[in-house]
């Protein structure tokens, strides 16, 4: 039973190619592409999603993309599969994210210690450098990882200058949820492409060579129309996810 799953993503790919027609054409030298959020779902539906097409799949808990990426089934009928890590990294939790083949992104580095920890680690791997983007907390929420827009341009120096293994990618954010889109555009992604502006005033960088992360199942159109390259869709493609209330703390 995982027809869903193909006419989710076949309803989400209509309504992504619709919104790049819509993006301006100042904007228009980076495709966006769809991530295939998987979190919490069964490697049956990632293995029918890829069947029909989808390539790029992304992940937020490292044990799971862990066990996703090296899970023999999936090796064997995706071979062509790249993983998103989108969730939070501790430095210790880099050797489980790395240790995943055919790893394409880590789009959370949020300090230059996690980048630095994350250069040194990939280096022994010895492959091309690994994509990464710096997570920017646009909505200044204590909860969501990210580091604030101004710190960006340091970070993003950080990785150019002293992270040779890191191939700097872009910039990443989640951005508070809910936002209600006819008070007007989302402020939190406005936030990104201000900080995008200024990392690459900062240090020189052709704005077309920075991605934007940004946009999930309720905004990932609004968040194209306003210049995302990578959007991260989970429900709207696989269905509601179903989380296993906490067990009861003991008495
Ligand atoms: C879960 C998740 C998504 C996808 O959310 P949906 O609302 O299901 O599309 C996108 N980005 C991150 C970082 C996530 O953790």
């Amino acid at each position: 039973m995982t027809e869903f799953v193909v006419t989710g993503l076949k309803n989400a790919l209509e309504r992504f190619e619709a919104a790049c027609k819509r993006r301006p054409q100042e904007l228009s030298s980076i495709l966006p592409r769809l991530v295939a959020v998987s979190k919490t779902k069964p490697n049956e539906l990632v293995i029918a999603a890829y069947e029909a097409g989808q390539r790029h799949f992304g992940e937020n808990y490292v044990q799971e993309l862990n066990q996703k990426g090296n899970d023999p089934e999936i090796l064997l009928k995706c071979p062509d599969i790249r993983w998103h890590f989108i969730g939070r990294l501790q430095r210790n939790k880099i050797p489980k994210v790395i240790n995943t083949p055919n790893l394409f992104m880590v789009e959370t580095v949020d300090s230059a210690r996690l980048a630095t920890a994350l250069h040194d680690a990939w280096g022994k791997f010895g492959k091309e450098p690994l994509r990464v983007m710096v997570q920017v907390n646009t909505s200044a929420e204590e909860a969501k990882g990210g580091l604030i827009p101004e710190e960006a341009p340091d970070l993003v120096s950080h990785l150019l200058e002293k992270c040779p293994n890191l191939k700097f990618a872009g910039l990443m954010t989640i951005g508070q949820y809910g936002y209600d889109l006819s008070r007007g555009p989302n402020p939190d992604f406005q936030v990104l492409i201000k900080c995008r502006q200024n990392v690459c005033q900062k240090l020189g960088l052709n704005m077309e060579e920075v991605e934007l992360s940004m946009g999930m199942s309720d905004d990932f159109e609004h968040a194209i129309e306003v210049g995302s390259t990578n959007v991260r869709v989970g429900s709207s493609i696989f269905g509601a996810r179903e989380y296993k209330p906490k067990s009861p703390t003991p008495p």
